[in-house]
This record gives structure tokens, C-alpha cells and sequence, in this order.
């Protein structure tokens, strides 16, 4: 059993991946939402999936990805196209299931259905390998004080970050209420916003929306390739660069492995504020 989500833990996983043999059952899981990064659980299930095709024995061995949404990807545009890159792996995608029990040492993972129809039904599934992407939560700390909305999270407005409550109050970040997906890539977008709006304050003009919800994701599809998923409020999708953002390529994978790395450490944590803009004219968001 092993988690991406476990920074201590997150080598094991190779470790797993490579102990796959022919006949090998692999099992997946997706929380239910709010969770870090919306396309995490299932990025680990695509390279599996590659690993063991790279090996000649994917036919061979069973794949099921038991997600708690009744969708793949909360952005149509983007889940039309994972569902497809599922099948092609002959991935077996379960909706609307939850995780309860994990028994290590008979290796069994229980799960409840969560539709209307279902709700509350029970199975139990075989595992030799379990990638689990577990429920989440703001900290205790914040969820204790009087800065958030009834499920826990500092509550703010969507688009400039200050505190609905607390004026002198602004949050960025996975820990805050605003609908994105919850992305290094939102807080990238989140930080010129607050900088903004505090230097307004202090100069006592207006405070501005300015954030549109923008989040991304590098959906790594196999070893080598990408579909580098962009979007704002309301699944709208604004791809940075000028490629078909359906399709997987080397250059998201390049930007995933290489690109980000140097912008998250050269540029975002030393708190530089420029970065390409994104393409919110793009038209093939459609539903
Ligand atoms: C497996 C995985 C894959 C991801 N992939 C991507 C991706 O491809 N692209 C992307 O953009 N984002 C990705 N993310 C999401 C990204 O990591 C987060 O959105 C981002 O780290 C949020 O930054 P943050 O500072 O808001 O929160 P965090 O990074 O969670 O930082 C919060 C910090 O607060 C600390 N803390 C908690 N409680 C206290 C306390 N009481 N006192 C002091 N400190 C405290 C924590 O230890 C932590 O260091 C991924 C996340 C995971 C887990």
C-alpha cells in the first residue's frame, strides 16, 4: 500500500510499481473533493499503466480506479479525453466509490458506493498493490478559528482573496474557500492578486477581484507525455501555450519535469510576479 500524498512515503511507491508481475491486481483510489491537485490520484494510474505496457504485461494484469466523483476530471473538456486514455490502458473506472477499510495483511480494500441508487452497498476488492489518495482537510489550527466558512476552509472572496468577515484579512492558498482546484499553479496566479489588493489598503483605494480562478495541471498520461490541463471559474479552459491542450505531448512533460521545477524555485518562491499570461479567448471549452 502506498501514497503520493505521503512526502515520507512517496519513493515507496516505485518501489510498489516495480514489485508488478503478470496477473498483478492494482488498485486505485480518488477521495472525495477537496483534495490537493485534482488530477494526483490518477496521474500515478496512467504511469503504472505505461510501466507495465513498457513491460509487455499490462494484458495481463488488472488496473480498477475507484473514484468518489461520478466524473473522471471535474473539467468536461479534459475528462472526455482521460476517459479515453483509460480505456486505451484497459483501465477499469469505478464511479461514485469511497474508500472505508483497508486490510493490509489480507491485502483487501472495502469501498463504498456513494450514488443514490447504491448508497451504503459495500465490496470488498483483492489487491497486490493499493495507491490511496486520502480524504483532506484544512488543519486543525484553521479550522479552530473564527476566519472559516462551515467546512473548515478561511473563508474569502473568489476573486480578490480578502476575508469576507475580516477586511484586513487576506488568503492564498490550498487552506482557503475559493472553488479552484487546489494547485501550486492557483497560488501562483493568487499571489500578484493579494500583493495588490494589501498595497491598496494600505494606500486606501479599492481592493479588486482580480484572481479568475485559474488552476493547472500536468496530467502525466505515460512516461513522456502530457496533457497539460488549464482552466478558471467555471471549467473554462485557457491553455498557455499554442497547442491543441486535448492532446497529449512531450512538451507538457518536458514543462512537468524540467519547466516547473525552475519556476517554482527560481521565480515563485523568490516572489517574482511575472509569468506568461494565459489564453482566456481559447473556444474549444465547449461542453
Ligand atoms: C501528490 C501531489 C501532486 C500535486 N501536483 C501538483 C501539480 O502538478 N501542479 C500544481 O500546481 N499543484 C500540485 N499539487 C498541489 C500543490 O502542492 C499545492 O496546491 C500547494 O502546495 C499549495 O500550497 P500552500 O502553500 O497553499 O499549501 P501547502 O503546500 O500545503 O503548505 C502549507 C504548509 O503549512 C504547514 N502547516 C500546517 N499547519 C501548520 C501550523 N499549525 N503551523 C505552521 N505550519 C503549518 C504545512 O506543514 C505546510 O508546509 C500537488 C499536490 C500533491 C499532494
Amino acid at each position: 500500500m502506498c501514497s503520493n500524498y505521503s512526502p515520507e512515503h512517496v519513493t515507496y511507491t516505485w518501489d510498489c510499481l516495480q514489485r508488478l508481475k503478470s496477473g498483478s491486481r492494482a488498485v486505485f483510489t480518488q477521495p472525495p473533493l477537496p483534495f490537493k491537485c485534482p488530477g494526483a490520484p490518477q496521474k500515478i494510474v496512467y504511469l503504472t499503466a505505461d510501466r507495465l505496457r513498457q513491460q509487455g504485461i499490462l494484458k495481463d494484469c488488472s488496473l480498477n480506479y475507484y473514484v468518489h466523483a461520478p466524473v473522471i476530471f471535474g473539467v468536461p473538456f479534459f475528462a472526455r479525453e482521460l476517459v479515453k486514455i483509460a480505456a486505451r490502458y484497459g483501465i477499469k473506472v469505478h464511479y461514485q466509490h469511497n474508500l472505508v477499510a483497508v486490510d493490509g495483511s489480507m491485502k483487501t480494500a472495502t469501498f463504498e458506493k456513494v450514488s443514490e441508487q447504491n448508497k451504503g452497498e459495500r465490496i470488498t476488492v483483492p489487491f497486490d498493490m493499493l495507491h490511496v489518495s486520502p480524504p483532506q482537510s484544512p488543519p486543525d489550527e484553521i479550522k479552530s478559528s473564527p476566519l472559516v466558512n462551515a467546512a473548515g476552509w478561511v473563508e474569502v472572496n473568489q476573486n480578490s482573496m480578502q476575508h469576507v468577515r475580516y477586511p484586513n484579512v487576506f488568503s492564498l492558498g490550498d487552506v482557503n474557500s475559493t472553488p479552484n482546484s487546489k494547485t501550486a499553479a492557483a497560488v501562483r496566479k493568487q499571489a500578484p492578486v493579494v500583493v495588490d489588493n494589501i498595497l491598496h489598503m494600505m494606500g486606501k483605494r479599492a481592493v479588486e477581484g482580480g484572481y479568475d480562478g485559474y488552476a493547472s495541471c500536468p496530467l502525466t498520461t505515460a512516461f513522456g507525455k502530457d496533457i497539460l490541463a488549464e482552466f478558471i471559474y467555471g471549467g473554462k479552459v485557457t491553455p498557455t501555450l499554442p497547442l491543441n491542450p486535448a492532446k497529449e505531448h512531450w512538451v507538457g512533460w518536458w514543462i512537468k519535469v524540467t519547466g516547473l521545477p525552475l519556476m517554482y524555485w527560481n521565480y515563485m518562491l523568490k516572489g517574482y510576479v511575472w509569468f506568461p499570461k494565459h489564453n482566456t479567448a481559447f473556444k474549444g471549452d465547449v461542453a
